[in-house]
């Protein structure tokens, strides 16, 4: 039997061909396509402006040089989340530190973060930055974390990796005036994906016009920015330093295809959801929440077991089963490369209950109605063994 995984691309004929009238053509690094897609892209999402880039690590680095953070500064974000939501402040030389997660949502926890806030005010050690993830495709509480920007006057970088396509409060995501700006991951286990890629979207046009210098080498060859004009037309400067952070063309093009049917990958990933939802009643599992004042995109649908024991049976089980299922996340201030600047077991201990009993079933586009069943089967086997 074939295995099924959490997540993966769903690539059909017509993106073959996107991807290949490219290859056939002139341009294969960044050309035509690439404002193509961003174009597309701002307007599926509502915004303003849109750079594609070669990862949405790229693109939360990007963000955070535009925001000027740099040593001495600080970001926070969730640690239930993947690592480059976190590392893109060290990367500029900023220190980090992590806000516990909501333990209905699994975003980060609102209540945890106004405590967080009011006890760094105090100190003199309010956050520039806030990364806030919008985990499993699920919006977090924007217009609360809105109210807290406007108290204590951080930028906030919406990481939507998990959540092209959803809604909230009748706004698509990359359309928030909440969030600064918003990050997508286009990594082929997304919603849509171009290989690798990412992109930042925004309404600012200084944000903007920041990150599209820096994703190539912060190079400008645009007349009118140039501080020497009277050179040939070869010429160009380099204004600040910045990095190779291109997507290419292939890429693009496959992108703009994938996008083109996105309503349809997330029409489907919604419809495997409710059916996990319905099918899991009977199950001795707790669901994902789902907000009622949006949609999620379901990236992932991660379900809670009894306890460690029970999620560590299951999952060897399942995988036993050829059914890849994963666990997200390890919260990020377990990882060694942070314990080693002083976090510890127990500094936010809700991330750490979530973490020990949860497991991400697969859900994808390219899942059937039959490789769920047989998920579920493979589930129920291996709950019964735990009774
Ligand atoms: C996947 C992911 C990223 C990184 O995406 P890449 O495109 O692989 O760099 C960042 N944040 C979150 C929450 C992710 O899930």
């Amino acid at each position: 039997m074939s295995s099924i995984s959490y997540g993966r691309q769903l690539i059909e004929d017509d993106d073959v061909a996107a991807v290949e009238a490219v290859l056939r053509g002139d341009w294969l690094t960044q050309g035509p396509t690439i404002p193509r897609f961003e174009q597309a892209a701002a307007s599926y999402c509502g915004a303003s402006y849109a750079t594609a880039v070669s990862s949405a690590t790229a693109a939360l680095h990007l963000a955070c040089l535009a925001m000027g953070l740099e040593r001495g500064m600080r970001l926070w974000t969730s640690t239930n989340t993947f690592v480059a939501s976190a590392n893109c402040a060290r990367y500029c030389g900023a220190s980090v530190d992590f806000v516990d997660i909501d333990p209905r949502t699994y975003c980060l926890s609102i209540d945890a973060l106004s405590e967080k806030l009011a006890k760094a005010e105090q100190r003199g050690r309010l956050p520039d930055v806030i990364v806030a993830v919008d985990f499993a495709g699920q919006p977090c509480d924007w217009r609360a974390l809105a109210q807290l920007k406007a108290r204590y006057g951080f930028r906030l970088i919406e990481d939507a990796s998990h959540s092209f396509g959803a809604d909230y409060r009748g706004r698509r995501i990359g359309s928030l005036a909440e969030a600064d700006c918003t990050i997508f991951s286009f990594h082929p286990v997304k919603i849509l994906t171009t290989g690798e890629g990412g992109m930042i979207v925004t309404d600012d046009v200084a944000l903007h016009r920041a990150v599209q210098l820096l994703r190539s080498h912060g190079i400008t060859r645009e007349p009118e920015n140039l501080f020497r004009q009277e050179e040939g037309a070869w010429y160009y400067e380099q204004h600040a330093l910045g990095f190779n952070y291109r997507m290419t063309d292939l890429s693009a093009a496959l992108g703009l295809s994938q996008l083109a049917k996105v309503d349809r990958f997330l029409a489907r990933r919604r419809e495997l959801a409710a059916r996990y939802d319905s099918l899991l009643q009977n199950y001795d599992v707790q669901i994902p929440w789902q907000a009622p004042e949006g949609s999620s995109a379901f990236h992932l649908y991660p379900v809670l077991l009894a306890d460690g024991t029970v999620r560590r049976h299951v999952f060897d089980a399942l995988r036993a089963d050829g059914i890849f299922v994963q666990v997200h996340y390890i919260p990020v201030h377990l990882q060694p490369d942070y314990m080693r600047s002083g976090f510890k077991r127990g500094d936010f201990p809700l991330a750490e209950a979530y973490y020990e009993r949860t497991l991400s079933l697969p859900l994808h586009a390219a899942l059937s109605d039959a490789d769920q069943d047989r998920v579920l089967a493979s589930l129920r086997q291996a709950l019964e063994a735990e009774q």
